[in-house]
């Protein structure tokens, strides 16, 4: 996996940047502090959130009156870290359960990264040695089969598929049991994103999960989400949430956005933790996301 803190320092410095600099001036009014409130919301920190750092900020800095740039920093460093959720459990369920392997349902709206993430978290995984099947429930887009197909050739996966049409369900239970046939740790199924009626989809992964405990358990469930798409993609977010049960952010995307602020709302919308993060397209590109080093990157 990339090193967090080089890529994201690249996207996020803007953010950290422009706080530092607005917290270092020696007289802090209205207009600044407006300014700061904006910084915040701009990179998507989220309404909520952004008061409360704001709220803080002023407080803790009457009580220290004029401020060294380190002491600004360390003052921001410890506000946004307790934002990010630094005691969040962002363990990745990927333990097979004796004969059975773990198995990660991918979901989210098409366009997200789903499938260019389901590629790499396999990469990862075969990485720390562990045996990967890919599933490829996305029948709706002819492309979508191939595109994971690519993948799992590219990082040394089976892909079990089907043609497109077929029952996304059946194809989830087909990779299972193949999966437990070849005694493989993890199986990784690539849903469809569409985003058709709310009722549609929990129909939808409702039965796909459903078949899938017919012969194991579903460890993760991992919701993709693209950075890039800010308040819109949040609600996009929340339908997903509301008929399945989240374990999981992949927030992809960190790379193009110096939007990264969205880690806090959405983790505080959905009450699910960040768990890896999207930083390019390319295998490796993935990284298991880590609070402290992000907010080091966000302030550089
Ligand atoms: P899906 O429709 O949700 O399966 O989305 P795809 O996996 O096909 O990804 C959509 C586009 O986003 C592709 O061009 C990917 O290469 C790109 N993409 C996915 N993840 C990332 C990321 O973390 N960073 C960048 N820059 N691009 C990404």
């Amino acid at each position: 996996m990339v090193r967090l803190r080089a890529r994201l320092a690249r996207s996020q410095n803007a953010l950290g940047r422009g706080l530092l600099e607005l917290l270092s001036r020696d007289h802090l009014d209205d207009e600044v502090w407006d300014e700061i409130e904006e910084t915040l919301i701009t990179a998507d920190v989220g309404v909520g959130p952004t008061r409360a750092i704001v709220e803080e900020l002023r407080t803790r800095v009457k009580v220290l009156g004029s401020r060294t740039p380190e002491e600004a920093r360390a003052l921001l460093r410890e506000l946004l870290l307790a934002q990010v959720g630094p005691d969040m459990d962002r363990t990745l369920h990927v333990t097979p359960h004796g004969e059975r392997p773990a198995v990660v349902l991918v979901v989210g709206v098409n366009g997200t990264g789903k499938t260019t993430t389901t590629g790499k978290l396999a990469r990862a995984l075969i990485g720390d040695g562990k045996q990967v099947l890919l599933g490829a429930a996305d029948t709706f887009r002819a492309a979508a089969a191939d595109q994971l197909q690519t993948w799992g050739d590219r990082v040394g996966a089976e892909v079990v598929r089907k043609d497109e049409g077929a029952d996304p369900a059946s194809v989830a239970f087909d990779a299972v049991a193949r999966g437990i046939e070849k005694k493989v740790d993890v199986v990784i199924v690539d849903t469809a994103g569409r985003l058709h009626t709310k009722t549609g989809l929990m129909d939808e992964l409702g039965k796909v999960k459903r078949v899938i405990e017919k012969k194991a358990t579903v460890d993760e469930v991992l919701l993709v989400l693209d950075a890039t798409t800010g308040q819109n993609g949040m609600r996009q977010a929340q339908v997903f949430a509301e008929v399945v049960n989240i374990t999981g952010i992949a927030l992809t995307k960190l790379d193009g956005t110096a939007k990264g602020g969205i880690v806090i709302s959405v983790q505080r919308e959905l009450g699910v933790p960040v768990k890896l993060v999207g930083l390019g397209e390319g295998p490796d590109d993935l990284a298991p996301f880590d609070p402290e080093v992000f907010v080091d990157a966000i302030l550089g």
